[in-house]
């Protein structure tokens, strides 16, 4: 999640992984791969290498930065490696919940990163438990290893399609064992992975970003439902798995990856662009200035402000420095809120007709406050613009969202809404500009949180 310091009002991305096979630095390429992905998931990190002998692990709760140092990376010799940053959604905080997830069973060793969430993982525990399974943590990527070690099936392959074939859900993962680095993606291809190639060594992660920085090519996508086991021969390709729609999460392209990266094959930064020019097209208003909430409204608002020719201004600067463990230290100045991390630029604002781009509608808590905080600062107008449809629904294939109750779009009109937050006017883009933004409908694409149009079964999960 890019922007941390609206925790809490701001939808989360669950995880990025990340994986490497044969290269001499396997564990630094890793982190650096995951300092790409930070943005994925800031509560805990890990890196699983192989050094010849057998896979090791090094995990913790915080950044990348501060999980890895020196001392950490010397720790994590071998040519192979594959990482994860987290956010949790499924099972809970801390340590215990931080991933890779590393286990010896009969078969050997296996460690596995999991973007994602399953949605039949409770039925399976409960089978797995019931059968003598014991858990060591509460996440949902645990099952998928006991299930690998329960398997009957010949060969660590074939555990492992078997395991794969048993869950439901999304599911983007990098695998490791003693021999072999695998990429798999479930069959709707819900989460992004991509394919790279850094030099003679096979890269995978959840966005190019992470090939960008550790100046990997990019290959291609992982495509949904697909197996790609690299080893000592290569890479080979399957698909396992029965067929399906592809349904890939259109949010990843509204705010969750990175601008610079690829996603399902588009730039991020086009489509968030284009996000802004359909907007300005279906709900222009009168104004003098276009800003953005930044930092997640900055693309959208250049895509708006083009196609509407009113001019781009960075009418709110946002501080950096203002960590998700801030503390406000006493009763009389906790009000201070996004005042602290947003500064309004006076010369951008005062007397000035505003268009404030952002890029989603949560709770509505922050943006009633960004808008009172523009009208302090002397805007004339605010014209409140949010470069998606409006979130009714919660999201179930690993996005942290709040309650149905807690969105406001579930239970206020747009006029009611535009009450609330006290702006001008309020729109948002057409569920049709979204998908023409993001390639087109018949890419294929999961818009579950802004119709309840679920498209993979929700079999543990009851509508909240
Ligand atoms: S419900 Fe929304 S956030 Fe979740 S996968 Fe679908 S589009 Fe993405």
């Amino acid at each position: 999640m890019s922007d941390g310091w609206r925790h809490g009002d701001r939808l989360h991305d669950e995880c990025g992984v990340v994986g490497i096979f044969d290269h001499a630095e396997a564990a630094n390429i890793a982190y650096l791969g995951l300092h790409a992905l930070q943005h994925r998931g800031q509560e805990s990190a890990g890196i699983v290498a192989h050094d010849g002998a057998g896979l090791r692990v090094h995990r913790g709760v915080g950044l990348v930065a501060d999980v890895f140092g020196e001392r950490e990376l010397s720790l994590l010799p071998g040519r192979h490696a594959i990482g994860h940053v987290r956010y949790s959604t499924a099972g809970g905080t801390g340590l215990a919940n931080a991933q890779p997830i590393m286990v010896r069973y009969g078969g050997g060793q296996v460690a596995v990163a999991h973007n994602g969430n399953l949605t039949n993982a409770d039925t399976l525990r409960a089978r797995l438990e019931a059968n003598g399974s014991i858990f060591t943590t509460q996440s949902d990527t645990e099952v998928i290893v006991h299930l690998i070690a329960r398997s009957l099936a010949g060969g660590f392959e074939a555990r492992l399609v078997d395991a794969l074939r048993q869950i439901q859900g999304a599911w983007s993962l990098t695998v490791l064992t003693e021999d072999r680095l695998i990429g798999a993606r479930d069959p709707h291809g819900v989460r992004p992975l991509v394919l790279g190639k850094l030099g003679t060594s096979y890269v995978f992660a959840s966005e190019t970003a992470a090939l960008h920085l550790i100046g990997a090519e990019y290959v291609r996508e992982v495509e949904p439902g697909e197996l790609i086991v690299v080893d000592g021969n290569g890479l080979r390709v399957s698909r396992p798995f029965a067929q399906a729609r592809r349904r890939a999460c259109v949010f990843e392209h509204v705010y969750f990856a990175r601008p610079d990266s690829r996603i399902f094959g588009e730039s991020v930064y086009g489509v968030r662009k284009a996000l802004g020019a359909w907007l300005a097209r279906e709900s222009g208003v009168e104004a003098d200035v276009v800003i953005p909430v930044p930092d997640s409204g900055v693309t959208a608002a250049i895509g708006y402000a083009e196609a509407s020719g009113v001019p781009f201004g960075m009418g709110l600067v946002r501080s950096h420095y203002v960590g998700r463990t801030f503390i406000e230290p006493a009763q009389s100045i906790r009000h201070f809120g996004v005042k602290l991390k947003l500064a309004p630029v006076p010369e951008v604002i005062r007397g000035q007709r505003l268009i404030v781009i952002d890029d989603s509608l949560v709770r509505g808590t922050t943006s009633s406050k960004i808008i009172a905080l523009l009208r302090a600062a002397g805007a004339k107008e605010v014209h409140l613009r949010i470069a998606a449809p409006p979130i009714t629904h919660p999201c179930y294939y690993g996005i942290d969202t709040p309650e149905r109750t807690q969105l406001i779009a579930a239970s206020h009109s747009v006029p009611q809404m535009a009450e609330a937050l006290g702006c001008d006017s309020l729109a948002f883009l057409s569920r049709e500009g979204l998908l023409e933004a993001a390639g087109g409908e018949s890419k294929g694409f999961c818009d579950a949180c802004f119709t309840g149009n679920y498209p993979l079964p929700l079999t543990d999960l009851k509508a909240r």
